[in-house]
């Protein structure tokens, strides 16, 4: 069924998803499964917290720490040690295999616990040249597993997609890695901006772009950061050496709030020093540089999630999950388009825009399989195989 949308290709025939049976992976009610991940995760985050407690100024984020009440984050963080004291409980009254889930939860909130727990003190945090962005990771794995997780089993694309679907470990390692970079990540950016883009810098243009009204500057610092980003992501498609680089990401087969997460670590140090630019350049109000962050993260996670929800012509402004599904697939049609980030205007501009009225992708992936491990992932730009031909998965655009 192919609609006669001027950006469908009518010639190709698209066809429904079937998504590999996923029943084992599922939580039900009353197995111990769903209480004893509780546990564990709650368990696991809470230890987590009380090391950032602990050793600040290694494990925690100098830009983040001073937007935060880490008075606010004690109380959240005993509620949830005492959530996975009760969670991992009935996991043994419920009894069943998932007991082992629920006594790693109990023993590294005891552990935590042990190194002060929740009352552990706070206070002045001296500097340090580098750190880990512990804290980073923890709030946000709590704050986007809660929000997408919730959106994903309300408005569903593939409702019999598990949370916990083939490669999640691999997603949730890229996760983890990518957030614990961030320190690293913003000095490295912000060196290369000054360092590269210094003499570019107009006072006079930043303070007219300081008088203009709020929603002009957050809308100023979108279009003009996807113009970057757009040039930088076609780039990485269609130079042969950058696309191996790229086709990590790419390798992601099942669509969900984790899989943009899997990111080659150049790719998310270029990315990150790309994204800056416009921003460093541009020079906008903290506030609506403040807006467009939170927005620009939360469209980053959004647009790989397994959600569908309709926004009518919205989705010719604003990069929507369908639109972004659709730059992941293997389908001849969908190879090397829909290259922007925060709005499709680009692509649409630059031909290649491709969203075929209401189908969705039957197939995601890369044309040729990567393999499957991090280690193995990070080598494979670099590795030259036998008869390898980069360009055999990039067809000419
Ligand atoms: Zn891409």
């Amino acid at each position: 069924m192919s609609d006669n949308k001027p950006e469908a290709d009518t010639s190709y025939q698209y066809k429904q998803r079937e998504i590999p049976e996923m029943g084992h992976r599922g939580f039900k009610f009353g197995e111990g499964k769903i209480s004893g991940t509780l546990a564990c995760a709650l368990g696991v985050l809470s230890f987590l917290t009380v090391l950032c407690y602990k050793f600040p100024e290694y494990l925690t984020t100098p830009e983040l720490r001073e937007a935060y009440d880490p008075w606010i984050l004690q109380e959240v963080l005993k509620y949830g040690m005492w959530a996975s004291l009760a969670f991992a409980t009935l996991t043994f009254v419920i009894g069943g295999k998932y007991r082992r889930l629920a006594a790693i939860g109990a023993l590294m909130t005891v552990a935590g616990m042990a190194l002060g727990g929740y009352n552990i003190e706070t206070g002045y945090v001296g500097p340090s040249a580098i750190s880990f962005g512990l804290d980073w990771l923890v709030l946000a794995f709590l704050v986007s597993a809660i929000l997408f997780i919730f959106l994903e089993k309300v408005f569903p694309k593939y409702r019999e997609q598990a949370v916990l679907r083939p490669d999640w470990q691999l997603d949730s390692f890229y996760f983890a890695f990518n957030h614990l970079l961030v320190t690293v990540l913003l000095l490295v950016g912000n060196y290369f901006v000054a360092e590269y883009f210094g003499w570019a810098v107009s006072k006079s243009f930043q303070a007219w772009v300081q008088t203009l009204p709020l929603w002009a500057q957050v809308v100023g610092l979108l279009l003009c950061a996807d113009f970057v980003l757009y040039w930088s992501h076609r780039t990485f498609h269609e130079h042969p050496k950058l696309w191996k680089i790229h086709a990590v990401h790419h390798s992601v087969e099942h669509m969900d709030w984790m899989a943009g997460s899997r990111n080659h670590v150049v790719q998310t140090f270029v990315d990150r020093c790309m994204a800056m630019v416009p921003l460093y350049l541009l020079g906008t109000s903290k506030e609506a540089l403040d807006i467009y962050v939170a927005f620009a993260a939360f469209q980053a996670v959004y647009v790989h999630a397994n959600v569908h929800i309709p926004v009518g012509p919205l989705k010719y402004i604003l990069c929507t999950p369908q639109y972004h599904h659709w730059h992941h697939s293997s389908e001849t049609p969908a190879i090397d388009t829909n290259y922007a980030v925060h709005t499709p205007i680009y692509d649409m501009l630059f031909g290649t825009y491709h969203m075929p009225g209401k189908h969705w992708p039957a197939h995601y992936g890369t044309v040729k399989p990567l393999p499957k491990t991090f280690l193995k992932q990070l080598a494979y730009p670099f590795k030259a195989e036998a008869g390898d031909d980069p360009a055999v998965d990039v067809p000419p655009s």
